[in-house]
């Protein structure tokens, strides 16, 4: 798709790709043996985009979030606890999250580099964006760790977009095979912020049915588009292509968010599904063809995705795709799951 004529011409090609050492600080294995959210995940990512020259892509250095940008969404009781009980030397939050020392400067930069990936897309610095920084975000509730998340990076970001930056809607596309609960949640009553989660049915967390459109002012715009174990890119790419991309243009964002996790690849521990790197390039030539038909620049944040090698061929397809390699194809729908998923997000969207 050609972008149209209303593109924003101002916006530079090349992508801008946030990144910070402290990311590899934080380090649950530490308390839990075997943790799959290790720091080996960004050294996987960052060598492979290092060996392919960053992809033409500006390293940048991601600063640390300030407490008004945390409060943005998290109460100040959650920043405070985080704080302490890092500063006592950490502990475990649940059976699945755990913090150390150094894991509250990491999650400081990882929401950091989301808010100033925002500042960068909407000054028009670029085009594209992705932030691959750690700890994830998409679990963390506005009160609540959870699900390796102490801050929720990408609702964050949205905020300060729309609450500083004059945006006034912004798109959240999940593709991570978990649900973004927390990022549902922050914004379940907002009309102002469209959340779209793909995810696998019946993993962690358990939220994100089908049947969940958000409520009071922000009904319809909640998309959950829970997709069967097993499922491969025939279903995923037929939700996006029929379900999350036309309620998308409707909705008509002037910023487009994606929370990338890479776990629905086929070969991740933490799910069962079976993307390959294609399947996320092809993801990403879908959105980002859908903003540039807005004019609405792309930024990217890292969530989930446990397979090592997967990691290093998945974030840089999505990368070249988002700065334009590659060509959106259209899928055959998907019978059953498409079908099932339209029926429910039909009755607020024309699909
Ligand atoms: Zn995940």
């Amino acid at each position: 798709m050609r972008p149209r004529p209303d593109v924003r011409d101002h916006h530079a090609s090349h992508v801008l790709y946030f990144r910070h050492p402290s990311s590899l600080d934080h380090d649950p294995a530490a308390l839990s043996p075997d943790h799959p959210d290790s720091p080996t995940r960004v050294l996987a990512i960052e060598a492979a985009l290092r060996q392919a020259d960053w992809l033409g892509c500006q390293p940048r250095s991601a600063p640390a979030a300030t407490e008004r940008e945390l409060q943005l969404v998290h109460s100040p009781a959650h920043v405070h606890h985080l704080r302490e009980l890092c500063a006592r030397g950490g502990g475990p939050i649940d059976a699945d999250t755990y913090v150390g020392e150094a894991s509250y400067v990491a999650a400081l930069h990882a929401a950091g580099g989301a808010c100033e990936m925002v500042r960068s897309l909407v000054s028009g610095e670029a085009g594209s964006a992705f932030s691959g920084l750690r700890p994830a975000g998409h679990h963390a509730e506005p009160d609540q760790a959870m699900g390796f998340c102490l801050f929720n990076n990408v609702a964050i970001a949205a905020e300060l977009a729309i609450r500083e930056l004059g945006v006034e809607r912004v798109l959240i596309v999940d593709w991570d095979v978990h649900h973004g609960n927390g990022t549902a949640e922050v914004f379940r009553r907002r009309s102002d912020v469209l959340c779209a989660s793909i995810h696998q049915a019946g993993l962690f967390p358990g939220t994100g049915a089908v049947s969940d459109a958000g409520s009071g002012d922000g009904l319809g715009y909640t998309i959950n588009a829970p997709v069967p174990p097993g499922s491969g890119e025939e279903v995923w790419l037929s939700v996006l292509e029929y379900v999350v991309l036309p309620a998308a243009l409707e909705f008509a964002p002037q910023l487009v968010l994606v929370s990338a996790g890479f776990d629905a690849h086929r070969d991740d521990p933490l799910g069962d599904c079976l993307l390959e790197a294609g399947s996320f390039a092809q993801m990403a030539c879908h959105v980002r063809d859908m903003a540039r038909a807005l004019g609405a620049p792309v930024g990217a944040v890292l969530e989930g995705g446990y397979d090592l090698a997967a990691l290093a061929e998945c974030v840089p397809a999505t990368i070249a795709a988002l700065d334009g390699a590659g060509v959106a194809e259209s899928i055959a729908p998907d019978p059953l799951v498409t079908s099932r998923v339209a029926a429910h997000v039909g009755h607020y969207w024309e699909l």
